[in-house]
């Protein structure tokens, strides 16, 4: 039987855009004033350096690491609140988690460093739905990509794989690799690029557009 859902936070129960200012606006911006050249060079430049690191390097995550590495002179703290009123909930969020928290235990289990975690669950009214809440990369050291993280996410939360849901935006870390682990998982579509319903060795992914459609399922 179903007892935990755990949910990815960035493109799943937050607009991706608040992500988006912070790292491909504001990091851009400061890089621009500080080493005078214009927002566009500074943003292709720094894009170029983001990706050299990728996405399963826990270091993409690390917001201080990367103002240490562009050499601004800006506090992480300072750049997440400036950007604050871009945080807003995807669409059914609240809704949807109020009706699962009578049923289930909620966890969060983002990749994001915990201060965006906090920053985000805190402006949104949301952190009383959640019994745990994970940063994978400042809690464990790991990306959520791993099926570590996973089993260990499990551990904490005192549930059986079979007996746990995870819902999230990224077709790999949050469907191919849990639903490899037994994990009930959902892809919501719409917010990541290169998405499409896909067969994977876990078998078909399991495709949402909407939060809501987890009411019809769970
Ligand atoms: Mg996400």
């Amino acid at each position: 039987m179903k007892k935990v859902i755990s949910f990815d936070l960035d493109g799943t129960l937050v607009d991706a855009v608040y992500g988006e200012m912070v790292w491909n606006h504001g990091i851009p911006t400061e890089y621009a004033r500080t080493h005078g050249m214009s927002f566009e060079e500074a943003k292709a430049f720094i894009r170029g350096e983001y990706l050299s690191v990728g996405d399963g390097n826990i270091l993409w995550y690390e917001i201080r690491h990367w103002l240490t590495r562009f050499g601004l002179d800006v506090s992480a703290p300072e750049l997440l609140e400036r950007y604050s009123s871009h945080i807003a909930l995807q669409p059914h969020a609240e809704e949807v988690l109020r009706e699962l928290y009578k049923k289930y235990t909620l966890v969060i289990a983002s990749n994001a460093a915990r201060i965006f975690v906090e920053k985000e669950l805190g402006q949104t009214g949301l952190t009383g739905f959640f019994t745990h809440v994970i940063s994978a990369t400042t809690d464990y050291g790991m990306v959520k990509k791993e099926e570590a993280f996973f089993h260990r996410l499990c551990r904490e939360a005192a549930v059986a794989a079979t007996d746990m849901v995870h819902v999230g935006d990224h077709p790999v870390f949050d469907h191919d690799v849990p639903a490899g682990l037994g994990i009930e998982s959902y892809h919501i579509d719409g917010h990541e690029a290169g998405s499409a319903p896909a067969k994977t060795a876990a078998g078909p992914r399991r495709t949402i557009t909407d939060l809501k459609e987890l009411l019809e399922y769970l």
